[in-house]
């Protein structure tokens, strides 16, 4: 029987990864051509609906534009009908709204399905933290893979040369078949058998970059921002590896580590509104900077600061954490944008 492929999840980064996704169905015999993608309905300013003006384009309008997506994309406003029959299932939402999403595909999957996260984020519970691909293999009681890497999502529309790492825990098989569900002679993907380190590092680079925007808001020049990424790669992969111990080194030296730390502080949302925060001196919210210049997209930084600064202050972690800690507090206001270049200070900015 053919594979068959549901991508969950539209916005700029689901629209690519259904693009790649797309382009290798119709290559590859082992997989069914058609590709579903759940859309988050949504009307656009000329009265259509969003799924409808997919399906006519081929394009996603709001979240791709200019893009053709491939002739074998469908888009489905229907999570329940998008995933029916569908033994691959893609998970690409902003992390904030997978639980949500999670509940409604309960008992609707096959037991045989395999999973694959590129969700950059993770979940504070009160047991703890939840990674997104935990969160998704509890919850649906499937194998769950991620894919993360530096990726900025227009540019790999373009076909722009780029490299991303899938991290697998046990199914080396699925892991494989990831990778050639999503590799193209421009988007290189390789697997590593570290799903905690690889899906650590997509996640707090995130962090890492709203503090490399402050920076590049106030205008301090590259050798700062090359010393906020060095200080903030180290709280990486320390955080990392306290909550996960069998997270390994090499990880951070894949797409998914460095790379991804690299071109997301360079040219990422989280650091495009992180700098605009920084000019407005704190005076404009990141709620209203992500609306007035994202058009829809979201943000995944600020509230992952948020939840690993939950982690860090129940476990007692907070001072071997400044620049996490600090990244939290300036944007919660409770710490001007300049505070980023004074982690000494961080212990008294998060009583
Ligand atoms: P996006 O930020 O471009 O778009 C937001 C999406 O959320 C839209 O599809 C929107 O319809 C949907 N949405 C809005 N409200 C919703 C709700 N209540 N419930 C469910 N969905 C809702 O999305 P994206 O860029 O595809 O990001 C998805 C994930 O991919 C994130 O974790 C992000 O960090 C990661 N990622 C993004 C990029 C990138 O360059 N865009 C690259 C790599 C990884
Ligand atoms: P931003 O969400 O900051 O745009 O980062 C995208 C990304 O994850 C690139 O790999």
């Amino acid at each position: 029987m053919k594979n068959k492929v549901t991508v969950v999840g539209s916005g700029n980064w689901g629209s690519v990864a259904a693009k790649l996704i797309a382009s290798n169905t119709v290559r590859l015999s082992s997989f069914d051509d058609e590709v579903r993608m759940w859309v988050f309905e949504e009307k656009l300013p000329s009265g259509e609906k969003l799924t409808d003006v997919i399906n006519r384009t081929n394009e996603n309008v709001k979240y791709l534009p200019g893009i053709k997506l491939g002739k074998n994309v469908v888009a489905d406003p229907d999570v329940e009908s998008a995933v029916k029959g569908a033994n691959m299932l893609v998970f690409v939402s902003p992390h904030q709204f997978m639980e949500g999403i999670c509940k409604k595909l309960v008992g609707k999957i096959g037991k045989d399905t395999e999973g694959i996260s590129l969700v950059k984020g993770m979940e504070v519970k009160k047991e703890g933290p939840c990674m997104i691909s935990t969160l998704i293999s509890k919850t649906l009681g499937i194998n769950c893979s991620v894919l993360m890497g530096a990726n900025i999502a227009n540019e790999i529309a373009l076909e722009k040369f780029s490299e991303a790492t899938v991290g697998y825990s046990k199914n080396k098989e699925a892991a494989e078949k990831w990778v050639q569900l999503f590799g193209t002679p421009y988007f290189i993907v390789s697997a590593v058998q570290d799903v905690e380190g690889v899906e650590m590092c997509g996640t707090l680079k995130n962090i890492v970059a709203i503090a490399a925007g402050f920076v590049d808001g106030m205008e301090m020049g590259n050798n700062t921002k090359a010393a906020i990424m060095r200080i903030g790669l180290k709280e990486m992969i320390k955080f990392s590896k306290m909550l996960f111990p069998s997270v390994k080194d090499s990880t951070f030296f894949e797409s998914c580590g460095v790379a991804d730390l690299i071109t997301t502080c360079l040219g990422g949302r989280n650091r495009k509104v992180a700098d605009a925060y920084a000019k407005n001196q704190g005076k404009r919210s990141f709620d209203q900077l992500e609306a007035e210049l994202l058009n829809g997209q979201k943000l995944q930084g600020v509230l992952t600061a948020k939840e690993v600064y939950e982690v860090l202050s129940d476990r007692g972690w907070v001072e071997q954490f400044p620049l996490f800690s600090t990244v939290h507090a300036i944007s919660i206001g409770r710490l001007p944008p300049s505070a980023i270049v004074e982690l000494g200070d961080s212990k008294s900015a998060n009583k």
